[in-house]
């Protein structure tokens, strides 16, 4: 049985009140199933509430972003270091990060390796943006951020870590990506890591959908082949739409 994972990725939204009422919410709705992992990645402010709170039963917790040094001259970061201990995974490269941030390929291979060695579970972002995929260009881009990206992990590292394939012109728009230009994406990415790793690494590595994943939608991309779950935004601050995301990655993990 292969695992699927589900991530909600809050974003900069609720303040600790509202994060810690909605895993309350969740706590109520989502069903635990064996085949479901279902990850919550509230700001940072919560992290450390949400971790005296929430039910690892039902649900991991995990980080939007960490800066790659340990400690330091670094005002307002946080580190990976600081996030041991507190949770299970960590978004790094998300499309916001890269261009809202300008983060570089450079600073999330940095990143990546900070949280891994940190004993964190990665959740690595890729992605062309609209630009890029009209320009023909989307396998070199996914290309270039996996080879970048993954530059400074061992192949028993890489089996570990998670992948989100998320078109960046997808993301928040409710513009979703079609299942084949998923499995499309999806193909490109596992066989970059196939041919730079070698397939036991590319098998034991996970990799997700993210952009625009409401209810209606989950189910098509969880039938792709290759896709181990999806990273929810929007969707994932409504308890209900969430629990019903959850419910149908455990109707797909059990066909
Ligand atoms: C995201 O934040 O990674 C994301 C995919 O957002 P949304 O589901 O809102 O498109």
């Amino acid at each position: 049985m292969r695992k699927k994972l589900i991530v909600g990725n809050w974003k900069m939204n609720l303040n600790t009140h509202q994060a810690s009422v909605l895993v309350h919410r969740l706590e109520e709705n989502i069903e635990t199933h064996k085949d479901v992992d279902v990850v919550i990645c509230p700001s940072v402010m919560s992290v450390q509430p949400l971790n005296l709170q929430v039910n690892k039963r039902k649900m991991k917790l995990g980080a939007q972003d960490a800066f790659y040094e340990d400690e330091g001259a670094y005002t307002g970061q946080v580190s990976a270091a600081m996030l041991h201990g507190v949770v299970e995974y960590c978004i790094v490269g998300h499309s916001e990060r890269r261009h809202v941030f300008g983060e570089t390929d450079d600073v999330i291979g940095k990143k990546l390796a900070a949280v891994v060695r940190n004993k964190i579970k990665p959740i690595l972002c890729v992605g062309e943006t609209s630009a890029d995929r009209s320009g023909g260009e989307t396998k070199q881009v996914l290309h270039d951020q996996v080879t970048a990206d993954l530059r400074n992990l061992t192949d028993k590292e890489i089996q570990n870590i998670v992948i989100a394939y998320e078109p960046v012109w997808a993301i928040g728009t409710g513009d979703f990506a079609k299942p084949n230009q998923v499995k499309e994406a999806i193909e490109i990415i596992r066989h970059n890591v196939r041919e730079l790793y070698g397939a036991k690494t590319e098998e034991g590595l996970r990799v997700l959908y993210g952009g625009s994943v409401k209810p209606d939608n989950a189910q098509s991309y969880m039938d792709v082949e290759g896709v181990d779950g999806l990273l929810v935004g929007g969707a994932s601050l409504n308890y209900k739409q969430f629990s019903e995301i959850v419910a149908s990655a455990h109707k797909s993990a059990e066909n």
